[in-house]
């Protein structure tokens, strides 16, 4: 197997992300491989009507707030995986791009993402999957994701 030096795993908190993080880790143990795992927030703001107010937005979840759950999950995950020693980072907007420029910007040398995540088991590669496999500037895995 290649000696990969510097793997992102894409993580989108779905049930899946166990098995995609195991498979990624079992490579990184082989070739004591510095690890990274990415989360985008693909967030359009939801918008509260106040009571009377027909048109009037009156509350958005702040940023913050979807950054502390997010990293909540992903630390849960990770205690119950036992493992400790990966970079976690959590970007703003669309999955396919936050995911090939950090990998563009890091000197990434593989891309693990699941065949499909929340976005349907129908399709033999999801949008993400298939929007960084086209783009990467390195290998990519897609973890076979089956349920
Ligand atoms: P999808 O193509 O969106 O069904 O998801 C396939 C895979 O892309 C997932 O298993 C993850 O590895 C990755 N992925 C999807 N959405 C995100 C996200 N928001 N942040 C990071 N990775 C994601």
């Amino acid at each position: 197997m290649h000696d990969y030096k510097n793997i992102l795993i894409a993580v989108d908190l779905s049930a899946s992300a166990e098995d995609v993080i195991k498979k990624a880790k079992n490579i990184a143990d082989i070739n004591n491989t510095k690890l990274t795992l990415i989360h985008a927030i693909d967030y359009i703001p939801y918008i509260g009507f106040g009571e009377g107010a027909l048109i009037t937005p009156t509350y958005t979840i702040p940023n913050e707030e979807l950054i502390k759950n997010a990293k909540n999950t992903i630390d849960r995950l990770l205690n119950k995986m036992q493992l400790t020693h990966l970079d976690i980072i959590i970007e703003f907007g669309a999955a396919t791009n936050e995911i090939v420029s950090y990998a563009n910007e890091h000197n990434v040398d593989l891309i693990v993402v699941g065949s499909h995540g929340r976005h349907g088991v129908k399709l033999l590669l999801g949008a993400t999957a298939n929007g960084v496999l086209h783009h990467a500037p390195c290998d990519v895995l897609a973890i076979r994701i089956t349920e």
